[in-house]
């Protein structure tokens, strides 16, 4: 069994590798370290080993890790569904959240994030691949949802997220999140300093690095497999 400081360099070297096969040497990829389920020691480990940008997905138990870390310059990402009447914990304890598809989450987030708090950084969720039960807004909703979170002065927005459908075939894999990068592109022509195309997971990090990704949320080949 490796640990959980090997499994973190062979995660950045794959992200290295597909950046030096994609020309992307120097550009800014994120490793974000998906610790949903895991418990706090095994964050502190990965911590030790150099990662900093840590992804939960439930509200209380995102909150209780940050509590438990309070020690570590860890910068937390929220990346889970949010229903609106659980925005507070978000913009009370994450720097950042992955998934708001929704004006009133957005407003709420706003609204509730306190003032001695730099802006919490937002990207908003794609459906990228329409499926019937995902969160996300579609393609064609996203100018409009884009230009009211920019408004919002409790957040700041970075850019776009995405959990394609699985695909195991690497083309049509990779033809999703080449939507994901031209959308981002034209979004990022109204919001120059738009920096962040989330996306990429254990299955599909090459795929993703090579279609543009900047934070690729990276859980199982860290932590292992979850329960
Ligand atoms: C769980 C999760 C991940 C990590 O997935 P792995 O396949 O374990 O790497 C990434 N993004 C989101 C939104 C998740 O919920």
């Amino acid at each position: 069994m490796s640990t959980i400081t090997e499994r973190l360099n062979e995660a950045q070297a794959r992200i290295d590798a597909a950046a030096a096969l994609a020309g992307r040497v120097g550009e800014s990829i994120t490793l974000l370290a998906v610790s949903k389920t895991k418990p706090a020691e095994m964050i502190r480990e990965a911590y030790l080993a150099g990662a900093r940008d840590f992804g939960e997905n439930y509200l209380q138990e995102g909150v209780d890790k940050i509590e438990t870390l309070k020690d570590l310059d860890i910068i937390w990402h929220f990346i889970g569904p949010l229903q609106s009447n659980k925005t507070r914990p978000v913009a009370e304890h994450f720097d950042w959240i992955h998934s708001v598809d929704r004006l009133k989450i957005a407003q709420r987030l706003s609204e509730q994030r306190p003032d001695n708090m730099a802006p919490l950084n937002v990207c908003i969720q794609v459906n990228i691949s329409a499926e019937q039960s995902k969160s996300g807004v579609t393609p064609d909703q996203l100018p409009e949802l884009a230009a009211q979170i920019a408004a919002l002065p409790g957040l700041r927005l970075r850019g776009l997220m995405a959990i394609p459908a699985p695909e195991s075939d690497p083309d049509r894999q990779r033809q999703a999140l080449a939507r994901m990068k031209h959308l981002f592109d034209t979004l990022r022509v109204g919001y120059p300093s738009l920096d962040t195309l989330s996306m990429g997971m254990s299955d599909d990090l090459e795929a993703a690095v090579a279609e543009g990704s900047t934070m690729v949320r990276i859980g199982t080949a860290i932590f292992g497999t979850r329960k």
